[in-house]
């Protein structure tokens, strides 16, 4: 079967294609340029060591440092690093930030960890990498499973190793120690951007739509609040756990405040389904994906809309919040029904726009408000989307001098196809400029 790696290339492929590349070509945007795999064994209170596997991908710097998350998942895998740290190089040029691709992970369940344990674990990673990340080579952040607090023990790791402060290393810190504000937020409300560009462009209303949002972390909980305050309907959401449906709405505030009055047990928050008090009904998350909403926003796993349930999806908008949730497959099965899918290196990429500005005012040591951070995300959106339109509404463009093909230049088709020609182009520029193709 084929990989989230096999997908994140063909659409590589596609777009090279399209824009007329050689083989040498496509094959120097596919291959990542630095892979570094190692183990981290892990003493635990209980007197057993545990030996987690890890990774750092560095996919591609040509426009800027490598910049990507940290994944906490005790089934990552390499693979899977790899096709997130290209989505980061396709992300970082489609959003036109100065920043490069790369992804991390390490296999562990952070559940399943004391708070101590947690921190000697991000601290290992750091120590193995701190030759290869800092500010201007590679700047890692939050993913599934990693939270401000491990930035913040990840900061201070580096900043012991190299001799001095130095918060501009990772983003996604907590603000006290020169995180941004609104970078918590910053994925769920570039997604909402999106969402209402994309509704805006299509003269539809927004208001009072209905939505289902698989995943309830970082991401899910911050876009499911926004929409839910601009009016959207939310009638689904869930978490690893299970899955809630009211076919009314479901006061998503009501479930964050449960949450935090609940606290954490275990490093996690209630579940959605107790949070919820038994106002909704309790489904499964394979039926949340397939309930009758308008718009769905899987914002947890890759993978999850596949050729097995395409057929089942009811939903004419699907918002990729999370990296890779739909497969090629099903994407060709919900295309030909008319579906609209807004990918994720479009959807997503306010998480790492939000990580930018982090960077840039760390870098500077000048702090910016919340509103200006905000407005200053937005506009990045904006000309995002207003530029993914353009490509995907222009037809059979020529090609540029170079031959290469322009960056801004499409050929028709899908939102995916459409960003990754735009982002394709822009990386294989930069790499032809800088003398590597
Ligand atoms: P998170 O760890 O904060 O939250 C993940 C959520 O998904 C949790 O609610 C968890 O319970 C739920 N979940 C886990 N397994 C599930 C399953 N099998 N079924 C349903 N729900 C499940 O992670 P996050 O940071 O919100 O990331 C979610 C997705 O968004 C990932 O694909 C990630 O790569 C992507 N993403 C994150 C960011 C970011 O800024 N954090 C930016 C861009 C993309």
């Amino acid at each position: 079967m084929a990989s989230f790696l096999d997908y994140t290339r063909t659409h590589v492929e596609q777009a090279a294609s399209a824009l007329g590349y050689s083989a040498d070509v496509l094959a120097a945007l596919q291959k990542p340029k630095s892979v570094i795999a190692f183990d981290i064994p892990l003493p635990l209170e209980k007197g057993e060591t545990r030996i987690f596997k890890a990774w750092r991908v560095q996919h591609n710097d040509a426009r800027g440092p490598y910049k990507g998350g940290i994944r906490f998942h005790p089934d990552s895998n390499l693979d899977e690093v790899t096709a997130l740290a290209s989505l980061m190089t396709w992300k970082t040029a489609l959003v036109g930030i100065p920043y490069g691709g790369a992804k991390g992970a390490i296999t562990v369940n952070p559940r399943e960890l004391s708070a101590k344990e947690l921190e000697a674990v991000s601290r290992s990673y750091v120590r193995k990498l701190v030759d290869v990340i800092g500010p201007k080579k590679d700047v890692p952040a939050p993913d599934m499973g990693t939270t401000p607090q491990i930035m913040a023990w990840m900061v201070d790791e580096y900043s012991r190793l190299v001799g001095h402060f130095e918060p501009t290393a990772f983003t996604g810190k907590p603000v006290e120690i020169g995180g941004s504000f609104g970078r918590d937020t910053a994925t769920g409300f570039g997604g909402a951007v999106v969402l209402r560009e994309f509704l805006r462009s299509t003269k539809q209303e927004a208001r009072s739509k209905s939505v289902a949002v698989q995943g309830f972390g970082a991401v899910g909980a911050a876009i499911a609040r926004l929409l839910f305050k601009d009016g959207f309907k939310i009638v689904a959401l869930s978490d690893s756990r299970g899955a809630i449906y009211h076919p009314d709405g479901i006061d998503v505030e009501d479930i964050v405040r449960v949450q935090e009055e609940r606290g954490l047990v275990n490093n996690r928050p209630c579940s959605i389904e107790e949070a919820s008090g038994g106002k909704c009904r309790t489904i499964s998350n394979q039926e949340l994906l397939e309930s009758d909403v308008e718009i769905l926003i899987p914002a947890a796993l890759e993978n999850v809309i596949t050729e097995e349930n395409a057929g089942r999806i009811k939903a004419q908008v699907i918002l990729e919040m999370a990296n890779g949730p739909v497969t090629p497959g099903a994407e060709a099965m919900l295309i030909k029904r008319g579906v609209e899918i807004i990918p994720d290196i479009l959807a997503n990429s306010g998480g790492v726009v939000g990580s930018y500005f982090e960077w840039v005012q760390g870098l500077q040591r000048f702090y910016w408000e919340e509103g200006e951070v905000m407005g200053k995300i937005e506009k990045i959106m904006v000309k995002a989307f207003a530029e993914v339109a353009r490509a995907r509404a222009q037809g059979g463009q020529p090609r540029s001098k170079s031959g290469r093909g322009s960056p801004s230049q499409g050929l028709g088709g899908f939102w995916r196809e459409a960003s990754y020609r735009i982002a394709v182009g822009r990386v294989a520029e930069a790499m032809h400029l800088r003398g590597w193709v």
